[in-house]
């Protein structure tokens, strides 16, 4: 049996274990603790939906998620695995963690001195060690999966932002994550543009893409989540299938929140 990221999740013991579990993580800055003792756990081809007022951890939970930040404790589980956070991450399970969950943001985040094609082949060729020729052949479906078959060959500063989200889904869609984590893919964006990033996220999440999205769009959430959690303050305070979160709030919190939103 090999230890290599790949062969994780297809071992037959492993396939009912969730994609990931967060088990009481928690990441401060300083003494402010933006991520509280939080656990979820995502099953393989599940869509999670994360909403919550500005400063209530979100990106942080996320960014957790991935090793951008280092919670000060828990545990993350990627396909069964567990990852203690308490202690320094070996690289080999750091290796699984990137290898397995990709992410989105917000600002999209490409290289603006690289054509569009160069912006999604050169992660697969560094970090996959994937050839230039099957590299490119890849990238060149992405685009055509996101609606940018044309534009290999331009510069991020060429395209309009919704375009330019497409062109970081594709980058990160050509890693084949087992897990996609967005954050506010499209908060940044005008709403028409928007429409054309979510309309690409609805494809891959009923392609049964496993994905956790942080987003303010209720409406994308309610139909394409298969749940949703409210976070306020660093923890989770209500989750449940969107419907329910959404018509019946049981926290004065939450209904304060889509209140906000709604009134928008
Ligand atoms: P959200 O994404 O829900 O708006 P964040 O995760 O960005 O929330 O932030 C949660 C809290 O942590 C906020 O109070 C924010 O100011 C704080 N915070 C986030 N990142 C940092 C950082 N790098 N240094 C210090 N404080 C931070
Ligand atoms: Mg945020």
């Amino acid at each position: 049996m090999t230890n290599s990221p790949e062969a994780v999740s297809q071992r037959p013991e492993q396939m009912a274990a969730p994609a990931l579990a967060l088990r009481s993580i928690r990441k401060s800055y300083g003494d402010h603790v933006a991520v509280n003792d939080v656990s979820l756990e995502l099953a393989s081809g599940e869509v999670l939906a994360i909403i919550g007022p500005s400063g209530s951890g979100k990106s942080s939970l996320l960014r957790c998620i991935n090793l951008l930040e280092r919670p000060e404790s828990g545990v993350l589980e990627v396909f069964g695995k567990p990852i203690p956070l308490d202690r320094d991450v070996p690289a080999k399970d750091l290796a699984l963690l990137r290898r397995n969950v990709g992410m989105v943001f917000q600002s999209f985040n490409l290289f603006p001195h690289l054509t569009v094609l160069r912006n999604i082949t050169l992660p697969q060729e560094r970090v996959l060690k994937r050839n230039p020729e099957k590299a490119a052949q890849r990238a060149r479906e992405l685009l055509e999966r996101v609606g940018l078959a044309d534009k290999g060959d331009s510069y991020p500063g060429k395209l309009s932002g919704g375009q330019q989200q497409r062109v970081a889904i594709a980058r990160a869609l050509a890693m084949d994550p087992q897990i996609l984590l967005f954050d506010e893919p499209t908060s940044a964006l005008d709403p028409e543009l928007g429409l054309e990033v979510l309309a690409v996220m609805r494809g891959l999440a009923e392609a049964g893409t496993t994905m956790a999205v942080v987003t303010h769009e209720i409406h994308f959430a309610a139909e394409v989540a298969d749940r949703m959690i409210v976070m306020a303050d660093g923890r989770i305070i209500e989750q449940g299938p969107p419907e329910t979160v959404l018509d019946s709030p049981t926290s004065a919190r939450t209904q304060r929140f889509l209140r906000a939103v709604r009134g928008r």
